[in-house]
C-alpha cells in the first residue's frame, strides 16, 4: 500500500461519535457532550486539534475518574483508548514506551510474566497511561516509590500550537511537570517512557492486622513503612471516634511462583435501586468485614490481583450505587492535625451516610512529581456516598470545612462538586500551571473549579 493511500485510510478511520454517552466512574454529574473523537493512531489526533475551537477538547482514557475531571459538557472529548500500542521495551532496563490509551492491566498482562511490574499502581488496574499521568496517581507504595509521575521519564504531548512536543528533564521540562497531575490539560500524551520495576513474580506476601484507634493505625504505619512497600488501611467509617479498621500491608514475594490471569469476576448487571444500599445494610456490611479480617491475621501468600485490586473483581460495581450514582470524597489533612481527622470521621458516622469503602493511607514525603499533584504529606482518606441530592452534598459541604480549616486538599480525581475556594486552598500555586494549558482544551472541573470560560 503506498504510503499515502495509508495516510487517507488512517484519516478516515478517526471515527468520532456525536451521540456516545460518556460518565465517569461515579456516574455524577451526568453531562451530554457534542462528540466523542476517537482516533486509532496518533498522526490523527493533529487534525482534531486544529479543528477544534478554544477550549473545546478534553482527552478521555477509561473514565475512572469519579466526577467530572474527565469530563467536558457541552463540548468534546477525545478517546485516547485506540492509542493502545505498545511501542519498545528495554529488557535490560524495564523501561517501557507505550501510546497513552494502553491500560495497566494491559502492561501487567504482558510484563508480569516477563518479572516486570508498574513502579505504581493505583486501586484499579483499568486506567489508561494517560488517565494515570494526568492525575499522578498515587498506590499503596507511595511512602516509598511516591507518584505514577515520578517513574515517567519521557513523554510525546500533542500541543495545538506546537505539534508534537517531547518532553523530559533536559528538554520542555516545565512542561513534563505541567502535565503530570496536570488533567489533561495540557494537551493529548501520545506515548509515554515509564520505567518498570523488577519483580520475582505475581505473588505478595500479604499481612493483615486489626487496629482501635488512630494512634494504633499511625504507629502500624510507622513501623511498616521501612519494611513495607505497601501499605493501607480499610476503615469502617460507621465507628466514628472509636476509630477500627484493619491494616494491610505488603511486599512482593521473593519466590517466582506460578504465573495466573486474573480471573473476570461477576458482573453487575443494571444500577441497583438506590434503597438498597442504605444505613442498615452498609453498617451489617462494616461489621462483617471487620471481623471476618480481624479473625485473618498474620502473613499469607496471595495474588497480585487480589492485594492491589479487590475491587475489580466485580466488574460495573458502580452500579451498585443505583441510577442517580455516586460520590468519593478523597481528602489529605496534615499529620499534625489528628483532632481534625477525627473530627471529619466522627461527622462522617452521625450522618450515617458512610459507605463500606473508607480508605486510609499515609502519604510519603516525596516532593510531588507536577505543579498540581495532589499526594502531600499526611493522612488521606476516601470515601464513597451514594448520591441522596442535598443531604448529601450538605454533608460533604461540612467535611469541606474541616478540610480547609486543618489547611488539606481534596483530590481532582476523585471531585464533582468541590467550590473554587477549596480548590485555592488545595492548590494555592494553581495560576503558575495556567500558562501551560493548551488554548484548545479545558473540562468541566476545571470551568467550575477556577472560573475559566473556555
Ligand atoms: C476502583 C478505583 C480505585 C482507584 N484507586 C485510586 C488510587 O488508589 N489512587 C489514585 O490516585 N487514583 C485512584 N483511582 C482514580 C484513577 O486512578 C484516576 O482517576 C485515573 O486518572 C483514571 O484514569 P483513566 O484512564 O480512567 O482516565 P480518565 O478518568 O478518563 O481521565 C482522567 C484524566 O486523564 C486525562 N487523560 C486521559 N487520557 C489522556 C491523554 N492521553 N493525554 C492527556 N490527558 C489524558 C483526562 O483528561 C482526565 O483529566 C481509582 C479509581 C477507581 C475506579
Amino acid at each position: 500500500m503506498s504510503s499515502q493511500s495509508a495516510a487517507t485510510l488512517r484519516k478516515q478511520s478517526a471515527a468520532s461519535s456525536p451521540t456516545e454517552r460518556i460518565l465517569s466512574w461515579g456516574r455524577y454529574p451526568k453531562s451530554a457532550h457534542q462528540r466523542v473523537h476517537k482516533p486509532a493512531w496518533n498522526d490523527q489526533v493533529p487534525d482534531i486539534l486544529r479543528l477544534a475551537g478554544p477550549g473545546f477538547l478534553l482527552p478521555y482514557g477509561l473514565g475512572r475518574s469519579y466526577g467530572d475531571s474527565c469530563l467536558n459538557g457541552g463540548r468534546e472529548l477525545v478517546d485516547c483508548r485506540r492509542l493502545n500500542r505498545i511501542l519498545g521495551f528495554d529488557e535490560a532496563t524495564g523501561m517501557l514506551r507505550c501510546e497513552s490509551g494502553v491500560s495497566l492491566s494491559d502492561i501487567i498482562d504482558v510484563f508480569l510474566p516477563k518479572g516486570w511490574f508498574l513502579p505504581v499502581t493505583p486501586g484499579t488496574r483499568f486506567v489508561t497511561v494517560g488517565g494515570a499521568i494526568a492525575n499522578d496517581v498515587h498506590g499503596k507504595n507511595h511512602h516509598c516509590a511516591g507518584t505514577f509521575g515520578a517513574h515517567v521519564h519521557q513523554i510525546g504531548l500533542h500541543r495545538s500550537n506546537d505539534g508534537l512536543v517531547v518532553c523530559n528533564s533536559e528538554h520542555n521540562s516545565n512542561m513534563l511537570r505541567a502535565t503530570i497531575g496536570g488533567l489533561g490539560l495540557t494537551g493529548v500524551i501520545a506515548w509515554a517512557d515509564i520505567q518498570l520495576k523488577r519483580v520475582a513474580g505475581p505473588w505478595i506476601d500479604a499481612e493483615s492486622k486489626p487496629f482501635e484507634s488512630l494512634n494504633t493505625f499511625l504507629d502500624l504505619s510507622r513501623e511498616s513503612n521501612e519494611s513495607f512497600e505497601y501499605t493501607v488501611a480499610w476503615l469502617d467509617c460507621f465507628a466514628g471516634k472509636n476509630l477500627r479498621g484493619i491494616f494491610f500491608r505488603g511486599n512482593h514475594a521473593a519466590h517466582p511462583g506460578e504465573n495466573r490471569r486474573p480471573k473476570r469476576g461477576p458482573k453487575v448487571p443494571f444500577a441497583l435501586p438506590g434503597w438498597m444500599l442504605n444505613r442498615y445494610s452498609m453498617k451489617a456490611f462494616n461489621t462483617a468485614y471487620y471481623e471476618y479480617h480481624a479473625g485473618k491475621k498474620g502473613t499469607r501468600c496471595v495474588p497480585y490481583d487480589s492485594f492491589f485490586y479487590p475491587l475489580d473483581s466485580i466488574r460495573q460495581w458502580n452500579l451498585l450505587y443505583g441510577r442517580q450514582g455516586f460520590l468519593q470524597y478523597q481528602c489529605v489533612i496534615p499529620e499534625t492535625n489528628v483532632a481534625a481527622f477525627e473530627e471529619l470521621l466522627d461527622r462522617i458516622a452521625r450522618s450515617g451516610m458512610g459507605s463500606f469503602l473508607g480508605v486510609l493511607k499515609q502519604f510519603g514525603s516525596a516532593p510531588p512529581a507536577g505543579m498540581l499533584s495532589f499526594p502531600r504529606p499526611g493522612l488521606t482518606l476516601a470515601l464513597d456516598f451514594t448520591m441522596r441530592g442535598e443531604r448529601t452534598l450538605q454533608l460533604m459541604q461540612s467535611l469541606d470545612d474541616i478540610v480547609r480549616q486543618s489547611g488539606g486538599a481534596l483530590y481532582p480525581a476523585k471531585d464533582a462538586r468541590m467550590d473554587p475556594a477549596l480548590f485555592e486552598a488545595s492548590f494555592p500555586r494553581w495560576r503558575s500551571f495556567v500558562p501551560y494549558i493548551d488554548p484548545k482544551m479545558s473540562s468541566s472541573f476545571w470551568r467550575r473549579v477556577t472560573g475559566a470560560q473556555s
